[in-house]
């Protein structure tokens, strides 16, 4: 008799992290490092930052063109993020997760929480920094962002963290490599979840 296990569908992990933490940076290696793996490009309402390329780190649109999109029913969730619009496309991911493809959505504790509202299958992950002051560190290091637009950013991680209770996992990213290895160990033992495949057993011929 010989096991044949199937994946039945592609999981969706989300990801929320304080800005600075280094979500985007993890899930780009895991995208680069994992088959099937890949990451679902938002659209947002925010000027591009500095080295922003359409379409790899953001759709950006306007705010008429964004609400437009709400109402056509686009979006598989959206929030208002730091006073811009931030949505997430409803079309690719269920288009990936019948194809047995993961995904990551890199989004915040609002847009987290709607997700495994509507899909409880959904994995979500916290990206903790491992201090306040490490991360204005990293924010001011980043050099993206005024002093102002910092300190902000920091007052919405003090805000953010405190949701981090609501997550399937908790991940703390001092050490990168430590924090991806924990990443992968958490996308390999999903994977192995009884509901999420389908068990063959084949009887050998004689
Ligand atoms: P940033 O402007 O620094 O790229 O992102 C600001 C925040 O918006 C981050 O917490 C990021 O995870 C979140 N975000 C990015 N895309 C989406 C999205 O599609 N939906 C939601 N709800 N949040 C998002």
């Amino acid at each position: 008799m010989t096991v044949k296990i199937n994946d039945l569908k592609g999981c969706l992990f989300v990801f929320s992290a304080p800005s600075g933490t280094g979500k985007t940076t993890l899930a780009k290696r895991l995208c680069s490092d994992l088959e099937g793996m890949a990451h679902s490009v938002s659209y947002t309402t925010r000027a591009p930052r500095e080295g922003e390329i359409e379409g790899v780190h953001y759709h950006f649109v306007d705010v008429p063109e964004f609400k437009d999109m709400i109402e056509q029913g686009e979006f598989l969730e959206w929030a208002v993020v730091h006073n811009n619009y931030y949505g997430t496309s409803r079309n690719k991911i269920q288009e990936r997760l019948d194809n047995a493809l993961d995904t990551i959505l890199d989004i915040d504790t609002q847009g987290a929480a709607e997700i495994k509202r509507i899909m409880p299958g959904s994995v979500l992950i916290f990206i903790m920094p491992p201090s306040l002051e490490e991360l204005k560190r990293r924010l001011f290091l980043r050099g993206t962002d005024s002093e102002e637009t910092i300190n902000k950013r920091l007052m919405r991680a003090e805000q953010e963290m405190q949701e981090a209770i609501h997550y399937d996992y908790i991940v703390v990213n001092e050490d990168f490599e430590r924090a991806l290895g924990d990443l992968k160990c958490i996308i390999r033992s999903e994977h192995l979840k009884t509901s999420r495949s389908s068990i063959e057993l084949l009887k050998k011929h004689q």
